[in-house]
């Protein structure tokens, strides 16, 4: 079995840009460092940090002084007026990319835009942008949903949660012109997406079976798994080398593997090198198969034996 990885998969920019802030607040700042969440969506990595000293909390209520990061999926302006008023030093890790779409959602919102963010409406990012349009942002994540929207005289302005694919954020814009109002289609989906998308689709098409690394919760791994399950490829989505099944590689000449923006490329080598020991483990499984005792007279005695085919 031949194990290909992706041409682009694993950690993007924003991701590693926050990972080394939070290492650095960790080593330079005195005092206890939180984040708001898990700092990407990654539960190896959030560990990995929180041995480092990084603590996870779910609220600001928790905590009364400190260092809060702010994670790279940003944060609406309420919540950082909230860190501010209570003397929290704040170490803003938001993505510059994610920072451009939040600027973009205010900037419709003053212009007197009805915005709408096409995404996830329960993922932070989106919460975050929808705090910059004054929380007057309708969200939708498919045409359908488009469809529904109420524009109130108003022009529309549509941007996109920076991990959308590209081909849903058009169908959407798609369906809006057809309400006959005017639509500004801001494109803020971020390159490091939409190259892991590509490279993924591409793979996939090539191989029997594709591997997709990534938290369970990460929505950029599983809109890769989803895009690779599109084409026809029977696909799996793990987070870590542990959950690889041999059933799944048996019989395969070709397997793909790529993985989330938020996946570090130590767990991609783990993961790259347990389907090589499976590809070895099925490969002898294969020729025990093959293989037929023989029995056999040789000087008045029998002699027993294993030929491999
Ligand atoms: Fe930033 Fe893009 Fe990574 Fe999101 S996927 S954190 S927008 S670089």
């Amino acid at each position: 079995m031949e194990v290909r990885v992706a041409s682009k998969a694993g950690f993007c920019y924003g991701v590693k840009r926050a990972i080394e802030m939070s290492k650095d607040t960790v080593r330079n700042r005195p005092g206890p460092v939180f984040s708001l969440g898990p700092l990407i969506h990654n539960p190896q990595v959030v560990a990995y940090l929180g041995k480092l000293g990084v603590r996870e909390i779910n609220n600001l209520g928790e905590i009364k002084e400190g260092t809060l990061i702010i994670r790279s999926h940003g944060v609406g302006p309420a919540l950082l007026n909230a860190a501010q008023e209570l003397g929290l030093d704040i170490v803003d890790a938001t993505c510059p990319f994610v920072r451009r779409t939040q600027v973009v959602a205010r900037d419709l919102m003053t212009k007197d835009y009805q915005v709408v963010i096409v995404g996830d409406k329960n993922h932070p990012e989106v919460q975050g942008i929808m705090g910059w349009a004054n929380g007057k942002a309708e969200v939708v994540e498919n045409p359908w949903e488009a469809g529904l929207v109420k524009a109130r005289g108003k022009k529309i302005g549509v941007l996109a949660q920076t991990t959308q694919h590209m081909e849903n954020f058009n169908a959407v814009v798609e369906t809006l012109e057809k309400t006959g109002s005017v639509v500004q289609a801001c494109k803020t989906i971020c390159s490091a997406t939409s190259e892991r998308q590509k490279a993924a689709l591409e793979l996939a098409c090539q191989v029997d079976v594709m591997i997709v690394v990534g938290g369970a919760d990460s929505a950029n791994t599983r809109k890769l798994a989803s895009l690779c399950r599109a084409c026809g490829t029977t696909t799996y989505h793990i987070e870590e080398a542990g959950e690889l099944d041999p059933a799944w590689f048996r019989g395969v000449k070709a397997a793909g593997l790529t993985a989330g923006a938020s996946t570090p490329d130590w767990i991609i080598e783990e993961v790259k090198k347990r389907m090589s020991e499976i590809e070895e483990l099925n490969g002898s499984e294969e020729g025990m198969k093959d293989a037929v005792e023989v029995k056999a007279v040789r000087h008045g005695e029998i002699v027993t034996g294993t030929v491999v085919h």
